[in-house]
């Protein structure tokens, strides 16, 4: 009789409490040791004793270290692959409790005994009992733990299909993994001549809206782009803030309008595709130091499903290749109320990659000095494939 290792609940349960505990953050060393765990848990099945070359290790065959296991039937094409990623993000924003993070119990535990700090959304949920709390338990370790059950489920079974298992790493940052799986499935694909019928990627599901507590079944697939944008301004000492501009200052207006812009998010039948939201925003200078900062890199995400990149790049030009000036024109009229007494010009030479021909506005800004100043503000736009 074939040994059930995670047939029930408290076992699946202790499995996602292993798995959490290898602390797998993204380009760590956890990262890249994770899939022999997985590998060696795997190897211990019956099956896999039996047919080792079921079992891949990427890392080991000089390849990404992602993982694969998969499961034959001989009298069927049609094939199922269950998709994970195993790396998650960073553990920072746990505070004191970040020495806990990867400790299922402890810190499930700890979250009880401190139940009063948190929301009360919160504290229903960690008085139900109905949760673990950990870095990795959502966000997807939950998804494998359930993948490695139902192949076993299946190869206890007998189920008439083929199963190919796949868990990678760097899914929160180039998705190196799954690039380098595509090639091994496409292998299995031709050495067996399978059908891929279904793809079942077991990610967290997401709500809709606040205290949505529907559960969501995606089909199909999201894409993504990711406009980077450099702000370029003119330094001076803090002393003398008149004397330049600030690169941080300029990139603010703009962020201003995108940041969770209802215009931007795509509409696709009933559904709506996420706000944009910015993922990273920074000066470019390396230390502390009282010059002001003049230039500024952020990004956003936007997520679009029938929208294709390049129309996202057309979109995306003709929306704000007229945005450059709008915005000089907006911290000009923004300077000249707040800022300052008398009276001078003020210009902006601006650029825009979309616009060879650079186009220059003026407007009037009042500076306590009367020199007249230029500042060159240039925009570059970069799209993305969605990944
Ligand atoms: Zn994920």
């Amino acid at each position: 009789m074939t040994i059930q290792h995670y047939g029930t609940a408290e076992q699946r349960k202790r499995l996602l409490t292993d798995l959490v505990a290898i602390a797998s953050i993204s380009e760590s060393e956890g990262e890249k040791h994770f899939p022999d765990a997985v590998h060696s848990l795997l190897s211990q099945w019956e099956y896999y004793k039996t047919n080792p070359s079921h079992l891949y290790h990427g890392g080991r065959s000089g390849d990404e270290p992602f993982l694969s296991a998969h499961y034959y039937h001989s009298s069927h094409a049609k094939t199922l692959v269950f998709i994970s990623h195993f790396d998650v993000v960073g553990i920072e924003d746990y505070g004191e409790y970040e020495p806990l993070a990867f400790s299922v119990d402890e810190l499930t535990e700890a979250f009880a005994r401190d139940a009063q700090q948190f929301s009360h959304a919160v504290q229903k949920d960690i008085q139900s009992g109905d949760y673990l709390f950990g870095r990795g338990t959502m966000d997807m370790k939950a998804g494998l733990t359930v993948h490695i059950s139902l192949l076993e489920k299946a190869i206890a079974n007998r189920w008439p299909m083929n199963i190919v298992l796949v868990t990678v790493p760097d899914e929160e940052v180039n998705s190196s993994g799954m690039r380098a799986a595509v090639g091994y499935l496409n292998h299995l694909k031709d050495k067996y001549k399978w059908v891929y019928s279904l793809f079942l990627n077991s990610e967290p599901v997401f709500t809709q809206k606040p205290d949505d507590e529907n559960y969501y079944i995606y089909s199909g697939s999201i894409g993504k782009i990711m406009p980077g944008l450099l702000f370029y301004g003119k330094e001076t000492h803090v002393g003398e803030p008149l004397a330049g501009i600030s690169s941080n200052y300029m990139a603010s207006f703009l962020m201003n309008h995108l940041e969770l812009n209802d215009a931007l998010r795509e509409v696709v039948g009933a559904e709506k595709t996420p706000l944009p939201v910015s993922l990273y925003q920074k000066d470019l200078k390396q230390e502390y130091s009282v010059k002001t900062p003049y230039r500024t890199a952020p990004y956003s995400m936007y997520f679009y499903s029938n929208v294709q990149p390049m129309r996202c790049l057309i979109f995306f030009k003709r929306k704000y290749t007229s945005r450059p000036h709008d915005l000089m024109k907006r911290i000009g009229i923004y300077a000249n109320e707040n800022k300052s007494k008398g009276s001078e010009t003020f210009k902006f030479l601006i650029m825009s990659n979309s616009k060879p021909t650079p186009s220059s506005t003026t407007v009037k800004r009042k500076l306590p000095t009367g020199k007249r100043k230029f500042i060159l503000a240039k925009t570059l736009m970069t799209a993305r494939n969605p990944s």
